[in-house]
């Protein structure tokens, strides 16, 4: 038997990526919740581009808009030139986004990808206090710059820089789903102990779900604890909402529920609506001082993103439609789980809005149940330190019957692994 012929993502692209690695398949089309791949095979997507598709592939009306954008030769590159797209973005996200949460903030474009936007949260904050260290969680992920991984909670994906890296401060993350009530005393003493020297961190780093933690949920009250703990010990709270954000648990930004003002916001993943790379960077005006060009880069404004990103806000959030029916598909998840932990003792869920997850005792049933469901037509990823979380991602826009159609999938996965 002659083996097949090895393509060129075996011969040519490294051996580091990752994602997607358990789908042997190569994807040509998608729209809305389903992708083909260049054989015809249909799937079911629960995975949204990793929260970078909450419209789903090719939403109709930010195709149209880019597609008209294109045809009238709209501006397409990046660099802080003021543009109309620009422009429109802005109006639309202060109108429908932050003026009706009455949040506060100025807007920073600081590059394409999540971890841009997390590198220049961290500098701005170093900057303002003055301090290097920054708080973050354990099973946290913010990125893979040097900076932002720095903050992220995994031993594995820290080790990938060769080099120890310096300067964040790792706590636990909120865990005591028994009802204690959030205490943040033992911390709160180290830093008193540390007064307001270098030591003091500048920052603490949250995510308000963790995604790639394993779908770890905080607490609202604890949420709430912490952003006290930061005013009173002067230390800026950072929240990374570049995966909860843009809908994904229900609001537009994830932290609403908690009712909290963070510092700083990072945004970025669904942020385009359509999976073109972009990311913001929200902070308080008081904090805005950067002197131009203190932090700059050349794909900062990235042109046709920013006619998808306003053509989604006006579409999705501008009547609120797309938070309601976000919790109802929620409940729908959170029912069907509840059906399957309940046959199924070494799993246990947890989740909000659109974004679940089930953990298994082994890691390896997790991925046993990501390949069946692959073999069934349905796109699942794991994440979680072992990777021992099967998560639930998939497009807000999905209908009732194809998240119904994924969950019985799901199902029919865990009882046949
Ligand atoms: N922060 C969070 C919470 C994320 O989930 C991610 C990516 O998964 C990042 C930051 C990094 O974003 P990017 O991969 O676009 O650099």
């Amino acid at each position: 038997i002659t083996p097949p012929a090895l393509s060129v993502f075996e011969t040519l692209e490294s051996e580091v990526r990752s994602y997607c690695r358990g789908w042997p398949a190569v994807f040509d089309r998608a729209q809305g919740a389903r992708l083909t791949d260049e054989d015809g095979h249909t799937y079911l997507d629960f995975f949204a581009g990793a929260g970078s598709l909450n419209y789903g592939h090719n939403n109709p009306v930010l195709k149209r808009a880019l597609i008209d954008y294109i045809e009238r030769d709209g501006i397409t590159h990046g660099l802080d030139m003021a543009t109309t797209a620009k422009r429109a973005f802005l109006e639309t996200f202060q109108n429908v986004i932050l003026r009706p949460r009455d949040l506060p903030y100025k807007v920073m474009f600081p590059g394409p990808t999540g971890t841009n936007a997390v590198e220049s949260a961290l500098k701005l904050a170093r900057k303002v206090k003055g301090r290097e260290s920054v708080v973050s969680f354990t099973n946290a992920f913010h990125g893979m710059s040097l900076g932002s991984l720095a903050v992220t909670g995994n031993a594995f994906k820290r080790a990938g820089a060769g080099i120890p890296l310096v300067h964040g401060t790792p706590m636990p993350f909120d865990n005591y789903f028994d009802g204690t009530v959030p205490d943040f005393l033992w911390f709160e003493r180290l830093l008193e102990d540390q007064g307001s020297g270098l030591n003091k961190p500048a920052a603490v780093i949250v995510e308000t779900v963790q995604g790639e933690g394993g779908i770890n949920v905080a607490r609202p009250e604890w949420l709430r604890a912490l952003k006290e703990l930061c005013e009173r010990q002067d230390m800026l709270l950072i929240v990374d909402d570049i995966q909860m954000g843009c809908g994904r648990t229900g609001g537009f930004f994830s932290f609403e529920e908690a009712g909290i003002v963070p510092d700083i916001v990072t945004l970025s993943k669904s942020i385009s609506g359509y999976g073109l790379p972009m990311s913001l960077c929200l902070f308080k005006p008081e904090l805005d001082i950067w002197e131009p060009g203190e932090h700059n880069g050349t794909f900062r404004g990235n042109n046709p993103a920013f006619v998808t990103a306003a053509a989604a806000l006006d579409a999705y959030w501008a009547d609120g439609r797309v938070e309601q029916q976000t919790k109802e598909r929620g409940l729908q998840v959170e029912q069907a789980l509840l059906a399957i932990c309940a046959e199924e003792p070494t799993a246990q869920f947890r989740g909000r809005g659109l974004v679940w997850g089930m953990e298994f005792e082994d890691p390896a049933r997790a991925s046993a149940v990501c390949a069946r469901a692959f073999q069934l037509g349905l796109l699942l990823e794991t994440s979680g330190p072992q990777s021992e979380v099967v998560k639930l991602l998939p497009p807000l826009t999905i209908t009732t019957e194809e998240l119904d159609e994924g969950l019985r999938t799901l199902a029919r996965c865990v009882r046949e692994t």
